[in-house]
């Protein structure tokens, strides 16, 4: 079992009873593999519709990247272009509606979620999504049009000139969209409160507790190094760190490494003066920079992708030109933590829902947008598994490219199509 990474995340988490490990054989109506937000909050809806559960979880709960993220919930969704075309097939003419509607559903269920079980995760409301170049503008004029149209006027708004410069102190800036709706949380915190909700609902948590293989059948078993558990049904919820992909599940997600530093708490009034409503930004780039104070006032920075997967030694020294272009006040800042983690990367972004036979199901490849989609997939993933398939279908029958995972040549083209949008980014 390895512990948590050294983030800040994992230095300020309010300490949790930690879980057992799996010993012996327990039966279950499902066993959930994967601690992190889509594993837990699954539970969370099975238990929620009487089913008993249990998740395993190879390392600590949230070590995954549901522990070590950025921290923004926002209703950007992962391959929502993909998605518009790809979801007509099945939804018709609602798809445009459906998909605008799951923009937000996330952080509906995570506001409703903290507030029941009472879970102290710093969850704030208020962002930026912020452009950097004129066609940045273009596009999130656009955005901010629909959701006025769309009757989200009060909560979403286009801002530049002073009503920009009042909302973050980062000159790159020429205009963003600033969305009320949108929030940010310490998400170790959430996911960890979360795991102590789903137990309060009788979900059974075992940790060091890596699952080694998936025996199929009517009664699947789950096997780990000292137990088993056999159920009715599997959920695998690993994303971009199980390897135990089988069927149809093989070369779909591509694991991408992400990095993220966070400062030393900064002066209060450094803090106000550049994030005076503590907001939480991000630009309108395809691989896109992305900030936000922390409850000790820190600056988390994170940026940039690793499409080999690999991770970078030096991200503080990778990542402060960066932080210090958008904060040129916080020029020599000292940084106090650095830590990456890996997303699942889709190749045409849409989050990867499906089974392979009739009883194991998986959900994973959220693409570096996951807090708030995770939530919606575990309620879609308790629906399917207990019956009502019709949300499942749609994901379901994505049309998927396939390639060997793991291969030198995977790898090189999955970055060079992210080169491709870079590229193109440079030229609009
Ligand atoms: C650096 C970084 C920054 C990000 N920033 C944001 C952000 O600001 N906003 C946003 O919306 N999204 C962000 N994301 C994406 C988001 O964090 C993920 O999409 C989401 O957390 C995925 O949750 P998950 O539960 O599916 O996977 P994970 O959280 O990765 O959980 C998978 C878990 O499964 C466990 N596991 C794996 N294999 C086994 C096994 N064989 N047996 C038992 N357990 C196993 C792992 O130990 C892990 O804990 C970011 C991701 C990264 C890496």
């Amino acid at each position: 079992m390895e512990p948590h990474t050294g983030s800040y995340y994992a230095a300020s988490a309010h300490a949790y009873p930690a879980f057992a490990s799996l010993e012996g054989e327990v039966e279950a109506d499902v066993a959930v593999i994967g601690g992190g937000f889509t594993g837990i909050n699954a539970a969370i809806e099975l238990a929620d519709r009487g089913l008993r559960v249990v998740v395993l979880e190879a390392n600590r709960i949230g070590w995954g990247a549901s522990g070590r993220n950025g921290g923004q919930i926002t209703g950007s969704l992962s391959g929502d272009v993909a998605m518009a075309r790809q979801f007509r097939r099945t939804l018709g003419a609602q798809t445009e509606n459906y998909i605008w509607n799951l923009r937000w559903r996330g952080h509906e269920i995570i506001r409703k979620r903290v507030a029941r079980f009472g879970i102290d995760c710093d969850l704030k409301p208020g962002h930026l999504q912020a452009a950097l170049k004129p066609a940045h503008v273009t596009d999130l004029k656009a955005l901010a049009q629909e959701a006025e149209a769309r009757g989200m006027g009060d909560e979403v708004r286009y801002v530049e000139g002073k009503a920009l410069a009042d909302l973050i102190e980062a000159p790159i800036y020429i205009g963003g969209v600033h969305n009320t709706r949108n929030m940010h949380v310490h998400s170790l915190n959430l996911v960890t409160g979360e795991a102590m909700a789903a137990q309060s609902l009788g979900v059974r948590i075992f940790e060091g507790s890596q699952v080694t293989g998936i025996r199929r059948g009517k009664r699947p078993v789950v096997t780990t190094a000292k137990g088993r558990v056999i159920c009715d049904s599997v959920l695998l919820a690993g994303n971009a760190y199980h390897g135990l992909a089988q069927g149809r599940m093989r070369g779909v997600l591509f694991p991408a490494s992400l990095g993220i530093i966070a400062t030393e708490p900064l002066p209060e009034d450094v803090a106000r003066a550049i994030n005076p409503q503590d907001i939480a930004v991000y630009d309108n780039r395809f691989v896109l920079d992305y900030h936000r104070l922390s409850a000790d006032r820190r600056l988390i920075f994170g940026g940039g992708t690793n499409y080999t997967g690999a991770e970078t030694v030096d991200l503080a020294a990778e990542l402060r030109p960066a932080l210090e272009r958008t904060y040129p006040r916080l020029k020599g800042v000292g940084i106090d933590y650095q830590w990456s983690g890996r997303a699942g990367i889709i190749a045409n972004r849409i989050p990867h829902l499906g089974r392979i036979g009739p009883n194991i199901f998986f959900a994973e490849g959220y693409s570096g947008h996951g807090i708030a989609t995770t939530h919606i997939v575990a309620e879609i993933m308790a629906d399917a598994m207990t019956g009502t398939m019709g949300e499942f279908d749609v994901f379901d029958a994505v049309r998927r490219l396939r390639l060997p995972v793991g291969s030198w040549l995977t790898h090189q083209a999955l970055a060079l199509g992210m080169l491709y949008y870079k590229f193109r980014e440079r030229m609009t």
